[in-house]
């Protein structure tokens, strides 16, 4: 039951009959010697706090450690229905959720970590945003987080979900492949086309630096969170739609890490490169840290 790669995940759905989302609630099982009821249950009140920190962000008022940020999730959710929203539901639903869950973050409130704290709104902003749109159960959105998980699990395996590691492109990229297969998987595609549409989202933002500002996890980090939400959902509907993304999920992960372990120790979340070494960002580190 056990797989290291996407190459074998595929010949496990293949030859099983089954989702990607089945085949990782399997391995779940077998390795912590527990039954199906008890692995839904635990992911049950993993996606509730996910839609907790949502629904934080759009009712409360939230202060960030370091003021950067804060009211950005109120702002684009009032945006939705009026005539002026540029996006559309889903995608102006997806962003102001994403946001709002970093929102929560800088301001030490509770949220998964999915992969990692710096790109947890990506999941949760697809996740509901999807789950409003399609009228989807909690049960669904629960067993495509197991979807969601194999993408993380096979990422961080054989390769790397740390900013200082890779950069933003292993965070946050890798929470938006996790969003695009699970989204794949919740509107009718192969566990193949899920595969790939992990790798159209990973790809989509091959390169992209660490950098956050005065080293806290606000700016740039929230509007990636939105970015990588958008960038999940584009790279689904490519894939549903029949497009073909030409290079192997394994061998697009490999690309990653290659390109991540290139970058200079600058791009990689010590806040010396990148936006955060702009003359403003150092400005505003300077006032935060009163230096
Ligand atoms: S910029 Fe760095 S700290 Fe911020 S979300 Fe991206 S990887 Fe995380």
């Amino acid at each position: 039951m056990e797989f290291t790669n996407a190459a074998e995940l595929i010949e496990l759905c293949s030859e099983q009959k089954k989702k990607i989302s089945q085949v990782m609630m399997d391995r779940e099982i077998i390795l912590f010697h527990s039954s199906r009821e008890k692995i839904m249950k635990r992911m049950h009140h993993t996606y509730d706090i996910m839609k907790k920190a949502v629904n934080k962000a759009l009712n409360e008022e939230l202060t960030s450690m370091g003021g950067l940020i804060g009211g950005e999730s109120k702002k684009l959710y009032a945006r939705i229905k009026t005539e002026q929203s540029v996006c559309g539901d889903i995608v102006s639903k997806a962003i102001s959720y994403a946001v709002g869950v970093l929102e929560v973050n800088s301001s030490m409130g509770l949220i998964v970590a999915a992969p990692t704290a710096g790109s947890s709104g990506v999941i949760p902003g697809v996740f509901l945003a999807i789950q409003e749109t399609f009228g989807l159960s909690d049960e669904e959105m629960v067993e495509a987080l197991f979807n969601a998980g194999a993408i993380g699990y096979l990422i961080t395996r054989n390769a790397t979900v740390s900013g200082a590691e890779g950069g933003c492109q292993a965070e946050v990229g890798a929470a938006s492949a996790m969003a695009a297969a699970a989204v794949c998987e919740l509107r009718g595609g192969t566990p193949s086309q899920c595969l790939d549409a992990a790798s159209t989202a990973l790809t989509n933002v091959l390169g992209l630096v660490c950098d956050p500002i005065a080293g806290l996890v606000e700016a740039p980090c929230q509007k990636r969170n939105a970015m990588g939400a958008s960038n999940a959902l584009i790279s689904a509907e490519m894939t549903l739609c029949g497009v073909r993304h030409i290079v192997p999920f394994d061998e697009t992960v490999e690309a990653m890490y290659r390109v991540g372990k290139s970058m200079p120790h600058e791009l990689r979340e010590t806040a010396m490169g990148g936006i955060a070494a702009t003359p403003t960002a150092c400005g505003l580190c300077k006032s935060i840290f009163k230096e």
